[in-house]
């Protein structure tokens, strides 16, 4: 007896196919092993809708290389030991600082059309050059013939129009050195549209069916269900879980627990009284072999809401209690 999560693979095609619809091509972001779920399984399921992958660092763009020809983008720093074979390898780096462009710089003559990805963003946590360094770099690509992906990422709502104002200016100030800017991205799950940069969508949480106040049309790929254990009556037993509060209604004992990704965060939501490592306690007599707290129906950023996580957060810990498929 154990929780079920299940990754629903025709949803989850259906909603990359969604942000296809929009007209740019998607990018799957598999990063941190496709959000628990496996970025082997995601590919497996995605290969034939989606344009390219992106991945967090070199391990996970070894490990995805094994299970798909499409081009895989890093999102982190690569080591200079592992850069030639990333861009060999049909990868595109991630490049943020002047000793990394230099280095690529150094085995361009030796490879055909090399791409590379520069991030404009400015904050600290996203691999992205500092102010100096973007001077330095901009002035080492002049009139090379490296391809630059110039990206940037919405970190905050209100700072869209920044961000885009620093994106657009890079681009610029890359064109008047003659350095090949081949496109701009932006858009991930939560920050479609940006009217500047539709090169790629970048997508993650969406196609889990998250949505991130964005208003596309996807689905919930995810069923969680938890056996039920045990059941009492209103006043059979007096407390719940952990805890001192006097429980008078009817309970429910699940086998699922924060063991599991039911996040103690979660208690007081929805029927949810106490979380342990391996069972939870739910106010009312629930009926069935198990319990549901996710399926298509369900809407995935309420639920990550209640349990006061991002719902990025809520689809890595769910992938917990999923059944894994080893490579
Ligand atoms: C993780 C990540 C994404 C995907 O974000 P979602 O919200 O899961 O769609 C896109 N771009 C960058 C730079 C990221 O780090």
């Amino acid at each position: 007896m154990r929780p079920h999560a299940t990754l629903d693979a025709a949803i989850l095609r259906s909603n990359a196919r969604a942000y296809g619809a929009t007209g740019v091509p998607v990018a799957a972001v598999v990063k941190a092993d496709g959000y628990g779920w496996g970025a082997g399984r995601l590919a497996f399921m995605l290969d034939d809708i989606v344009d390219s992958y992106f991945v967090a660092d070199v391990d996970e763009f070894r490990r995805l290389r094994a299970c798909t020809v499409l081009p895989i983008r890093l999102l982190g720093d690569v080591p200079d030991d592992a850069l030639e074979e990333i861009l060999r390898a049909g990868g595109i780096p991630n490049i943020s600082t002047l000793e990394a462009l230099r280095n690529v710089l150094r085995i361009q003559g030796t490879l055909r059309a090399p791409l590379i990805r520069l991030g404009t963003l400015r904050a600290a946590g996203w691999s992205t050059p500092n102010d100096s360094e973007w001077e330095a770099m901009q002035n080492a690509l002049a009139g090379c013939s490296v391809g630059v992906e110039l990206w940037t990422h919405v970190v905050s709502p209100d700072r869209v129009e920044a961000t885009e104002r620093d994106l657009l200016a890079r681009k610029a100030a890359l064109e008047l050195r003659k350095v090949r800017v081949v496109s701009l991205d932006v858009s991930s799950t939560g920050a479609l549209g940006m009217k500047a940069a539709q090169g790629m969508v970048r997508v993650g949480a969406g196609l889990f069916g998250a949505r991130l106040g964005g208003a596309m049309q996807n689905r919930c790929a995810i069923t969680y269900c938890a056996p039920i254990a045990r059941r009492y009556r209103a006043g059979e037993m007096p407390r719940a879980g952990y805890g001192n509060t006097a429980i008078d209604t009817d309970i429910s004992v699940v086998r699922a627990g924060y063991a599991d990704g039911i996040t103690q965060s979660a208690m007081g939501s929805g029927p949810i009284i106490s979380v342990g490592m391996q069972y939870t306690t739910l106010r009312g007599w629930m009926l069935g072999p198990s319990y549901r707290f996710l399926d298509d129906e369900s809407d995935l950023d309420a639920l990550a809401a209640a349990w006061k996580l991002s719902p990025h957060e809520l689809i890595v810990n769910l992938s917990r209690a999923a059944l894994k498929v080893a490579g």
